[in-house]
């Protein structure tokens, strides 16, 4: 062992040791086979409530076949930048797909949604502008506004007239403002006001950007997203989105209009200097897509057992939820993590969300369109006969 006060990597040990006294420590757990709405788990068979498959396609045949026949075509890996050799037909064809559903002018896919949205915002924004942020925003979204160099201001989550005080009070000494927000809030479960978003942008002369990563699939009558279900398609909106949730592969992209996208394969760091998607990924995502547009009853399922669920679940602990996240409350990290280990005992996958990553401990449950009545039942009973949810209704301080 090397003394502490000479090892410039002592800080670590006893960093980890602090994460593990506040019970933040997290750690993987390898699942077997493919993903489902029943998943293995050590062995075990898990009704997998953990999951942002929400349609169930990441381990549909034809997501499988379209990957197997794109690998045997094209080969693993794309090589290179898409402004180098990276580039293929199939790429195109993906970015024309996403652009048909949200009925934006065109699309750009990145290597993922993170990517996306760290590319995209230091893209828009400088050292002379405006980032407004909705306080809950996912991380890839705040990383992105602190990467921009832009001044980043929050605003109290999905409250308009604190974003519109903020604005007042900050938006003159900018060139540019940019509002980021994600349009479902991946660890609440709510959904962002976006109509007073836009008229509030449109007043002040602000770009909008909204992240669709859990919407897409999922919300609007064709799966177009939160865009869709507001009724704010072909508004001007940056739309961020990825491929790996609803859409069962791996990548992300933006839609918009063709300036933006023209704009962003020019200037968009994490788009420029990064390998194209690979081949089995982008043809799962074309054949993902394909699946949204003509398999409507996939998403009347997921609601179908969304509803099913809220009606279930333990009333008072359910935080509110418009979306196919729902969260139940506990008081301490302590409670929510003895609250997943009764679960998961229980034979339910279905895990404890901590701070840092949100201000309060909770359940997080993802619906998928494959769970089946008994795996909803199952988990209404379960979290109803958990005494470590808690009694009270206080909560814990933001971390
Ligand atoms: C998951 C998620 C991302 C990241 O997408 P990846 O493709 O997994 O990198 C970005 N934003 C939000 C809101 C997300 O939930």
């Amino acid at each position: 062992m090397k003394d502490s006060s000479t090892d410039a990597y002592a800080w670590l040990e006893r960093s980890l040791a602090t994460i593990h006294r506040a019970n933040w420590h997290r750690s993987v757990q390898p699942i077997q086979g493919h993903p489902a709405a029943v998943v293995e788990l050590e062995g075990c068979p898990m009704i997998n409530f953990a999951s942002n498959d929400y349609l169930g396609l990441a381990g549909d045949e034809r997501l499988i076949q379209a990957a197997v026949e794109a690998t045997q075509e094209l080969g693993t890996g794309s090589t290179g930048s898409r402004l180098l050799s990276g580039h293929r037909q199939l790429h195109r064809e993906l970015e024309e797909a996403i652009a048909s559903l949200k009925q934006t002018e065109d699309a750009l896919v990145f290597s993922s949604g993170y990517l996306a949205n760290l590319g995209t915002i230091a893209a828009l924004v400088g050292q002379r502008d405006l980032i407004l942020s909705d306080q809950y925003n996912h991380s890839s979204l705040k990383k992105g506004a602190t990467l921009s160099g832009a001044t980043v201001v929050d605003y109290l989550h999905c409250d308009i007239e604190d974003l519109q005080a903020k604005l007042e009070q900050h938006r003159q000494q900018y060139r540019r403002c940019l509002i980021i927000t994600d349009s479902i809030f991946s660890m609440d479960g709510d959904l962002c006001p976006l109509p007073q978003l836009l008229e509030l942008a449109e007043a002040r002369s602000c770009m909008l950007l909204v992240d669709e990563a859990h919407a897409t699939g999922v919300m609007g009558a064709t799966g177009a997203g939160c865009v869709e279900y507001w009724g704010c398609t072909k508004r001007p909106l940056i739309q961020i989105g990825t491929l790996s949730k609803a859409l069962g592969s791996l990548g992300g992209y933006v839609a918009g209009s063709a300036t933006l996208i023209e704009f962003l394969r020019n200037r968009a760091p994490s788009w420029i200097y990064t390998t194209g998607l690979s081949p089995a990924d982008t043809a799962a995502a074309v054949a993902a897509l394909a699946i949204v547009r003509n398999e409507p009853q996939r998403r009347a399922w997921l609601w179908h057992n969304v509803e099913t669920l809220k009606r279930q679940l333990p009333k008072p602990k359910l935080l509110p939820s418009e979306s196919a996240i729902l969260c139940m409350r506990t008081e301490t990290s302590a409670d929510a993590l003895a609250t997943a280990k009764r679960l998961q005992e229980a034979g339910i996958f279905a895990p404890a969300i901590r701070p840092p990553t949100v201000p309060t401990s909770r359940i997080r449950v993802s619906v998928m369109a494959t769970h089946q009545p008994e795996h909803l039942q199952q988990l209404s009973i379960a979290l109803t006969q958990s005494r470590d949810l808690g009694t009270s209704s206080t909560s814990e301080v933001r971390g």
